[in-house]
């Protein structure tokens, strides 16, 4: 599996810590850089890859013919001819049916991921997201009659100012269009962001965690009725359509990442590309150091598998945890049994993080 950052953003939205940068005139090293970094590291690669995935940053903001040089050379130097599932990351305002129709001749791409956010354009500000409600419905529909037909959509609840009524409305909006996926996050502050700096200094002040819990469990309860399947804390899928891509970092299945802060994963260590466009530009130039990497021992694969496991509705396998560390969460309506895996309910997935760190060696 592969994966490209793409390292670019029109503006920065306030709660994103992504690496992404404004900075237009980084663009064309950046891609002549990653093309280099594409051959120095895939080459010698001989399994067929499955899935592939451009995220970012803002993948779209990139033209159809860098886009193209970057899938051209990709194939130039790994088997895609089996690949089942080649997502691109989107925003709305990219999405001018020329650019969409470009996408779809390059070929690769059979699935896109729409950052809508929300459905009021007045959050969308607030947030600083570009695009407005009816551009982001538009974009779907463009992508639907250009013949994608696999569409995920990212939406974001607990924003200041949003009710339930209006985020209830929001997932219903979302689940009646044509998409196969809705992936929904909690706003988090992270640090170093807009939004960390306006809520530290209290221009704004985030809801309380009941109403973010009460807006998790509407949307869960929105779209397991609209029927969606729930197969991650965050990820809502119609039957067949959970992404194969992200399930397989969750089985911890080895990945190539290429780009600015991509990470890789070889089964045993984990790599980090410096978050850097200009660095990452220049140590290429050069040869060498433009990243990081550890050994991942024991504990942390067992400590990952756990993390990732409780957010995931398959759960984990009875060996990574006894009865008896499992049995408050189970009585507390957390997990369920189900004789050879401990599996988070609805309510559990949201406590997978607390969960996992008490079960952490
Ligand atoms: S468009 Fe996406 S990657 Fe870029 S700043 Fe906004 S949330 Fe972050």
């Amino acid at each position: 599996m592969l994966y490209v950052h793409i390292p670019f953003c029109h503006r920065k939205c306030t709660y994103c810590a992504f690496y992404s940068t404004p900075s237009a005139s980084l663009r064309a090293g950046f891609v002549d850089a990653l093309l280099r970094e594409i051959h120095l590291r895939g080459t010698g690669h001989n399994a067929p890859v499955q899935t592939v995935y451009f995220g970012g940053g803002t993948p779209s903001l990139l033209p159809l013919h860098d886009l193209r040089r970057i899938v051209d050379t990709l194939a130039s130097v790994f088997d895609l001819g089996r690949v089942r599932e080649a997502t691109i990351e989107c925003n709305p305002e990219d999405l001018t049916p020329d650019y969409v129709s470009g996408l779809r001749q390059i070929g690769l791409f059979n699935r896109i991921s729409l950052g809508v956010q929300s459905f009021d354009d007045s959050l969308l500000r607030l947030v600083g997201r570009r695009h407005t409600a009816a551009q982001a419905t538009a974009a779907v529909e463009t992508l639907s009659q250009a013949g994608f037909d696999n569409i995920t959509v990212d939406l974001i609840y607990g924003i200041p100012g949003l009710s339930n009524d209006a985020w209830l409305e929001a997932v219903t909006r979302a689940a009646a269009l044509p998409v196969k996926h809705i992936s929904a996050y909690a706003l988090t502050v992270e640090e170093g962001t807009a939004l960390a700096r306006q809520v530290e200094s209290g221009r704004l002040a985030l809801p309380d965690d009941d109403v973010v819990v009460s807006q998790y469990h509407i949307l869960c309860r929105t779209l397991r009725s609209a029927g969606f399947e729930h197969y991650e804390v965050s990820n809502f899928a119609r039957p067949g359509f959970a992404s194969q891509h992200n399930s397989r970092y969750w089985d911890r299945t080895p990945y190539l990442g290429f780009g600015p802060a991509a990470h890789s994963f070889d089964g045993l260590r984990r790599r980090w590309n410096v978050a850097d466009v200009a660095r990452y530009v220049s140590s290429l130039g050069e040869g060498g150091g433009w990243y990081g990497e550890e050994l991942l021992s024991d504990a942390d694969a067992r400590n990952e598998a756990v993390m990732t496991g409780l957010r995931t509705a398959r759960g984990i396998p009875h060996r990574l945890a006894s009865p008896q560390q499992m049995q408050p969460y189970i009585q507390r309506g957390w997990i369920v049994d189900d004789g050879t895996a401990y599996r988070p309910t609805e309510s559990g997935m949201l406590y997978a993080d607390g969960m996992a760190s008490d079960l952490f060696v």
